[in-house]
């Protein structure tokens, strides 16, 4: 069994053909999905989504590149989503200076109060970092000062020594299709370090297509193909990390989870 921790089924690519798309997730031993919301409209859709399929989560958040679009109000929706136990993480959140670094210090405001929210409804972060790792780093870093952190690096990017100091703040990191890629050192490298029992994967579907597919049309039963890369690399074998990262999405996602 598998677990994809990230996909947007709330996307517009998949308009009309969820049912079809979880019914192929499953048909490839792909059971459980978190399908995460990174606006207004997509927080919306995941809630819809998962409360209508078994074992599909919702997760709530703004994401770093939408943040001009939200305002204080948005917080309250938030939260509303956090009561629910449908929802199983904050996020996606985080810092994104490569499509908007003229919206920082917004994004860095949002990010932070974000963690508090995690911390106060008891559910994981998902985190998005692009070309903005020292400050991601320094802001979780200093959240973990005030009481204990739990997320996941999600489609991580960095360094493996990026990834240890991640993981020394008792995050969990995610790795999705980039690592299938043939010119994809530094996440192989990433693979090959991170302790399979602080490992996720995911497919960040309709993006980052694993290879043969990358360019295409991205979903959730393709997490075999980035698992079996991973295996791979680790040199253990797929129904390892299958276990795994399964286990561990358990663990991160749904141990506080209510029917
Ligand atoms: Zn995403």
């Amino acid at each position: 069994m598998f677990y994809d921790t990230h996909a947007h089924l709330n996307a517009d690519q998949f308009k009309n053909q969820v049912t079809e798309i979880i019914e192929e997730a499953r048909e490839n031993q792909v059971n459980v999905i978190n399908v995460v919301g990174f606006n207004r409209k997509t927080n919306a859709l995941a809630n819809q989504i998962a409360l209508k399929y078994e074992n599909v989560y919702a997760s709530a958040g703004f994401h770093p590149a939408d943040i001009s679009q939200f305002d204080e109000s948005d917080f309250e929706t938030l939260e509303s989503y956090l009561k629910q136990n449908i929802t199983v993480a904050v996020g996606e959140c985080g810092l994104d200076y490569y499509w908007h670094k003229e919206t920082k210090n917004k994004q860095i405001e949002y990010f932070k109060r974000q963690i508090e929210l995690s911390k106060q409804y008891k559910k994981p972060l998902i985190i998005h970092v692009r070309d903005a790792i020292a400050d991601s780093y320094e802001v979780l870093k200093e959240a973990s000062r005030h009481g204990h952190l739990k997320g996941v690096m999600h489609c991580f990017s960095g360094t493996p020594e990026m990834a240890k100091r991640f993981l020394d703040l008792g995050l969990y990191i995610s790795l999705g299709g980039p690592v299938t890629f043939k010119n994809a050192k530094i996440p192989k490298e990433v693979a090959k370090v991170i302790p399979l029992d602080r490992l996720l994967v995911e497919t960040d579907c309709p993006f980052l297509a694993p290879h043969p597919y990358r360019g295409k049309l991205n979903k959730p039963a393709y997490v075999p193909i980035i698992a079996r890369e991973i295996a791979n690399l680790k040199k253990v074998s797929l129904e390892e990390i299958a276990y795994y990262t399964t286990d561990n999405g358990k663990k991160l996602f749904l141990t506080n989870y209510k029917d």
